[in-house]
């Protein structure tokens, strides 16, 4: 039965191969091992030197309220997956583009690495690898005048976004609440809850 198959010009089968490649890759998605990195090593790529202190002092606040090691600060940038930008004028580049008032952003960043999934290895799935990461941006002049509270409130939410967190307009407590709210207190209990379901998951 494979005869007239084969017989087929090239041209012809080419894409039915391709087509068979496709359906493939679909239908054997879910017999891959999964395996999720997530060590977020965060270099000062863009700004000012003397920033590095306030952020490893953020990084240690943040570690000691999710009762983990979930960031660490890499002094050397080509040793980290993760970029820290303290930019001059964000609030103005903000006011031009993105909205006002805005004195941080923050993103996260997938990587998947399908290793060799066309070679069976007898008894193992083939396993995809994802690589988790985040970039986070800053005002310089916020950092500089905000309070340690006021930091620990802009770094936790830029931080939450790089850990898939959306806004949350409906509760200004929240961290996720989509103004840092100078002054206020925000509820760190519920933010740092979230943050372990997450490494874990
Ligand atoms: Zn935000």
């Amino acid at each position: 039965m494979l005869m007239p198959l084969l017989s087929l010009p090239s041209r012809r089968l080419f894409p039915l191969i391709t087509l068979l490649a496709a359906l493939c890759a679909t239908a054997c998605g879910s017999d891959y091992k999964v395996v999720k990195i997530k060590q977020y090593r965060l270099a000062l790529t863009q700004g000012d030197a003397a920033f590095k202190s306030t952020f490893e002092s953020l990084i240690n606040d943040f570690n000691t309220a999710a009762g983990s090691t979930v960031l660490t600060f890499e002094n050397d940038a080509a040793k980290a997956n993760c970029s820290i930008a303290v930019i001059k004028d964000l609030v103005k580049q903000n006011a031009d583009g993105l909205g006002t008032g805005k004195v941080g952003l923050g993103q996260w960043v997938t990587q998947s690495k399908q290793d060799n999934p066309v070679v069976i290895v007898p008894g193992e799935k083939p396993t995809e690898t994802i690589l988790y990461s985040m970039n986070v941006q800053f005002d310089q002049d916020y950092l500089k005048n905000g309070t340690k509270y006021d930091l620990q409130k802009l770094f936790y939410h830029e931080v939450g976004h790089g850990l898939e967190l959306d806004h949350n307009e409906a509760n200004e407590k929240d961290v996720m609440y989509p103004d840092v709210g100078v002054g206020e207190t925000k509820d760190f209990d519920s933010y740092f809850k979230y943050v372990k379901s997450y490494m874990a998951s």
